[in-house]
């Protein structure tokens, strides 16, 4: 038995000023070959399972390229063509197969092409025939297209957000694509749209305790799997959405009631998923009302959270703590390379005059300009999330007046405490910490938090969907449209 892998994988925010180049893949995450690292980086579970289970159980595995982009704006043409041909390439020559496991995202967009994901396993087919077995591992942010489901064998996305799961999932999907290998099994799917778009972090009710309902059906009755489309927001796509994904055992009819069953559930749950979404002065009131006294208030920044997309450079925060002389705070992480050389140049104990953040779009409002104290300087860092680590880039800290600002040259979201204790600094100690992220922070943060906020402020990746201009997205869809019905379509 002989099974091919790769990987490409980026979340495209259509609204995102930042291009997506090919450098941008290679700077961020690239592994040809024979350079894959022992642990999964954030799309490359499959051939990190593969790995291992082909030595288990006796198979053949060829490891292709993997590609991982930062969240940015469309990806180019050149980008997207140059690496789709890579692996289809490296597929050829790995030809026959009986499987082929692909880690891929799932929101990616590029010029000219909508369904990034849906293309390049088109192109797979064509390669392998109708009999190989194709299994594809998804990040809940995705966009689920009809195309993609009639191409694939088996989809199985993460169900955890933050993205804790993804190593158990990849499991999964490997067991699935193996015993459909072997003919022990006929995965059929049923696919339920929910016709609207939320946020569901999976750290509170109800949408942890959905999960533990997903999994629940998982394994018996003939249902083999269980996937809730989450949907990325931020993107002006036909078949962005929330939508429920159901694999049975040839079992078609079963799939569907449950397909349809979850969704009208998920439906029933509209407007209750997403925790308040404050303006940022108010949430910025309530924090500093907040005891602190077992851990800092949180407050989360999903507009301007570079892992959706956006630049992580946007200074309302920023200026409303000045204005307010607030002490004990930190933010973080704000994206200023120019800045971070400065802070380096001078080095820690030195004092220098920076104009920060506010530089990559209207969106990433007017820069701070301020003398700041530099409070320490840290080279080529990385942030863990989970098993995976992101880099980070430079780092620098500084001071201006009571708030702290961790700056970096690697545009990244809050993951992981390294932003920090890199730096020689406690996140603990702080009173407030405004943190660039929609959800992630949460699996390092969050245990340190005696409370946590989510608050708008400003950037592609507003949780106020309506604010977003969409032009393409199939309507209706909540909460654009009140009375937008959901539907069985697979
Ligand atoms: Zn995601």
């Amino acid at each position: 038995m002989r099974l091919f892998t790769a990987s490409i994988a980026t979340e495209t925010n259509t609204f995102s000023p930042i291009p997506t180049s090919l450098e941008s893949y290679l700077s961020c995450f690239v592994a040809r070959p024979g350079e894959h690292p022992d642990q999964p980086s954030l799309c490359t579970a499959p051939l990190f399972v593969a790995r291992r289970r082909a030595q288990q159980e006796g198979f053949t595995l060829i490891e292709g390229s993997c590609f991982f982009a930062q969240p940015a704006g469309l990806t180019t043409r050149r980008a997207y063509e140059t690496m789709r041909d890579e692996v289809l390439g490296q597929l050829k020559a790995a030809m026959p197969v009986d499987g082929v496991l692909l880690g891929m995202h799932g929101a990616m967009v590029a010029d000219g092409y909508d369904d990034c994901e849906g293309d390049l396993l088109d192109h797979v087919r064509a390669i392998v025939g109708p009999d190989c077995v194709i299994g594809v591992e998804l990040d809940p942010h995705c966009h689920l297209t009809l195309k993609r489901l009639r191409l694939a064998d088996v989809i199985v996305l993460f169900k955890e957000y933050p993205h804790t799961d993804i190593v158990p999932r990849a499991e999964e999907l490997v067991t699935l694509v193996l015993k459909t290998i072997r003919k022990e099994i006929r995965p059929v799917a049923s696919l339920y749209d929910c016709g609207m778009i939320a946020f569901y972090p999976t750290t509170s009710e109800p949408n942890l305790s959905f999960v533990a309902r997903q999994k629940s059906f998982e394994g018996k009755d003939g249902v083999l799997s269980v996937s809730f489309v989450h949907g990325f927001p931020h993107a002006d796509v036909p078949e962005m959405g929330s939508r429920m994904l159901v694999y049975t055992d040839n079992a078609k009819p079963k799939g569907d009631a449950l397909a349809r069953q979850l969704g009208e559930e998920i439906i029933a749950l509209r407007g209750k998923t997403a925790p308040p979404d404050l303006d940022f002065v108010d949430a910025l009131d309530q924090a500093l009302a907040t005891n602190t006294a077992n851990g800092p208030a949180i407050i989360a920044e999903p507009a301007d959270n570079a892992g959706g997309g956006s630049a992580s450079d946007n200074t309302m925060a920023l200026h409303e703590l000045i204005r307010r002389g607030v002490k004990g705070t930190a933010v973080a992480p704000l994206w200023d390379p120019v800045s971070v050389s400065f802070c380096h140049a001078v080095g820690p104990g030195g004092r220098v005059r920076l104009r920060i953040g506010g530089k990559t779009s209207d969106l990433s409002g007017d820069p701070v300009d301020a003398d700041c104290e530099v409070l320490a300087v840290a080279t080529d860092r990385w942030q863990s999330f989970g098993d995976a680590k992101a880099a980070v880039g430079d780092l620098a800290a500084v001071r201006i007046g009571g708030v702290d600002v961790i700056l970096n040259t690697n545009r990244c979201q809050a993951l992981g405490r390294e932003l920090f204790t890199d730096l020689g600094l406690n996140p603990k100690s702080y009173r407030l910490l405004v943190l660039k992220s929609a959800q992630h922070f949460m699996a390092a943060y969050g245990p340190l938090a005696s409370t946590v906020f989510y608050s708008e402020t400003q950037g592609p990746s507003s949780q106020r969907y309506q604010t977003h201009d969409y032009h393409r997205i199939q309507r209706p869809k909540w909460p654009m449209e009140q009375d937008s019905p959901g539907k069985l379509i697979a």
